[in-house]
């Protein structure tokens, strides 16, 4: 029996806190579908416990300069790697990932956060505006209170790619996980302290969306980070927008991937699987909408089908596993549901499609061909390791085809041809792109969709300009000349 029960379910003011009196939440391995941690969710004197933290923390961490901030974020960052094998067996315990995956893509891409915003938070500055004798200048000043809420594909990844920018800038954070997925997170805290930050900066509270809700709609917070669906982004947004407060949403998305016939098909098959089955689908960013052209089709599909059939589906802690299961009981049946659609309505099913024959709540991955762009496969987010091929002949029909959606997060091109790679990613309407290779997010590229995927831009730099705002100072040098 794994046990994986943090101290207590909330880190509040630099510390474990407990309330017993909060809904339970059952952290459940997805691998066996065993409890392994009960939390309970914030009550309201836990929330008001962690905004007052926040608030205090805020101060004294926004006092200190650019430098001690960053220098704070950088021991982080070297911890958490220090710490990466303990901290990936947690993330894998927490969302079922494979242990293979999360050595590599989790506390790695947190740490990743923290080292690059610690290196930005001393070089944050205004800028001087001379005016003749008089001048201007600006001064970056931080938001305040941010709020982070996270979906459960990335719980690490999503607390350091929250918390980093924030805590750069000078604000204060509390981040609420998916109540799927609460156990990274309060690591994520925990060294954070460990590293010298000052109590109350960052802040993690458990909780289902209704905590979400209350956070997004206190009067002391100034800002809300989501990173979830559609549907609930919209709900967030208008929530914040109540409140006048800055927001960043990441949210879903059904992108495209343009295979051509003259991509290197090796590589194209290659970035189809990464942009569909890495943590089992369950990828914002995933290229599921894959548009291949007509003449290379049978070839792709069948190095496709080969390939695909290599998963080695298992127990995520054992390294040798890269393809592990789905988050939940309630994510598979969703993804279930969708793949009995595609074939009700008439894709063809040319691998899985069904769950694997073992505990836990596996699908195997799944490829249909044969796609039509009104099929709900093609159209709506599935969150799991669904593929849907879908043919082409021209390229301005596959521009047309591929914008043709609500959503904008992400979106790829295979070819050989410089010109044509260019000139198609500059028409597709996506914020995150790739050409000749698919999902890759270091912190150094600005990640974030158009459309209904979302509003602003995590990593790299623009992420200041969603975590701070500017003042701007007229200093007048001479006499005032009133009009009378
Ligand atoms: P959800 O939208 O269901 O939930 C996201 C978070 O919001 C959860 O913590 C949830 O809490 C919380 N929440 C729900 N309702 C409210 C509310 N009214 N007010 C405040 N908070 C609320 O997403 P999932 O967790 O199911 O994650 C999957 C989705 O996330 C997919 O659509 C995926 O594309 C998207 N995603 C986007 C990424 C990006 O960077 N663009 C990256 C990763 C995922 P609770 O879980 O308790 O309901």
């Amino acid at each position: 029996m794994t046990n994986a029960q943090p101290k207590a379910s909330h880190f509040i003011g630099g510390k474990y806190v407990e309330d017993t009196a909060g809904t339970e939440i059952h952290c459940v391995y997805p691998a066996t579908g065993e409890t392994i941690a009960t939390l309970h969710a914030a009550t309201p004197p836990i929330v008001d416990q962690a905004l007052e933290a926040a608030r205090e923390g805020q101060k004294i961490w926004a006092a200190m300069t650019g430098t001690e901030r960053g220098r704070i974020l950088r021991r982080a960052a070297d911890m958490i790697r220090d710490r990466n094998r303990e901290l990936s067996e947690l993330e894998t315990l927490d969302t079922g990932k494979p242990l293979q995956e999360t050595l590599v893509a989790d506390a790695t891409s947190g740490a990743d956060a923290l080292e690059y915003f610690g290196g930005l938070a001393a070089t944050l500055t205004g800028e001087h505006i001379q005016l003749g004798q008089d001048w201007v200048y600006t001064i970056r000043e931080p938001l305040g209170i941010c709020v982070g809420i996270g979906a459960w594909n990335y719980p690490t990844q999503i607390a350091c790619w929250k918390g980093a920018p924030a805590l750069a800038c000078g604000n204060a954070m509390i981040f609420k996980p998916s109540e799927t997925t609460p156990l990274c997170a309060l690591k994520v805290a925990e060294i954070l302290y460990e590293a010298g930050l000052p109590a109350g900066a960052y802040n993690v509270i458990q909780g289902y969306g209704e905590v979400g809700a209350k956070l997004v709609t206190d009067a002391r917070v100034d800002k809300v980070s989501l990173t979830g669906s559609v549907p609930t982004g919209r709900k967030v947004y208008a929530a914040a927008a109540e409140g006048m407060k800055h927001v960043t949403m990441e949210l879903g998305g059904k992108s495209p991937m343009i295979v051509f016939e003259d991509a290197d098909i090796e590589d194209a098959v290659g970035g189809a699987i990464l942009g569909n089955f890495y943590s089992s689908g369950q990828v914002c960013s995933n290229g599921t909408r894959v548009f291949v052209h007509k003449a290379i089709k049978d070839k792709f599909l069948k190095r496709l089908k080969d390939r695909t059939e290599a998963a080695v589906l298992g127990d995520p802690m054992n390294e040798a596993t890269n393809f592990g299961p789905m988050v939940s009981k309630a994510q598979m049946d969703i993804v279930l549901g969708y793949i009995n659609k595609g074939v009700d309505e008439g894709a063809k099913l040319i691998t899985g499609g069904k769950p694997a024959d073992r505990k836990g709540f596996f699908i195997e991955p799944t490829i249909f061909a044969n796609v039509t762009d009104d099929m709900t496969i093609a159209r709506e987010e599935i969150f799991g390791p669904v593929m849907t091929v879908l043919d082409f002949e021209a390229e301005e029909e596959v521009i047309a085809r591929a914008n043709d959606t609500q959503f904008g997060l992400s979106a790829g091109v295979f070819t050989k041809d410089l010109t044509r790679a260019h000139r198609v990613i500059a028409r597709l309407e996506a914020g995150s792109c790739w050409i000749n290779t698919y999902n890759l997010a270091p912190v150094e590229a600005p990640f974030g969709g158009v459309k209904a995927s979302g509003v602003g831009r995590e990593n790299s730099k623009e992420a200041i300009n969603h975590y701070s705002q500017v003042k701007s100072v007229y200093v007048a040098m001479g006499p005032v000349e009133a009009q009378f």
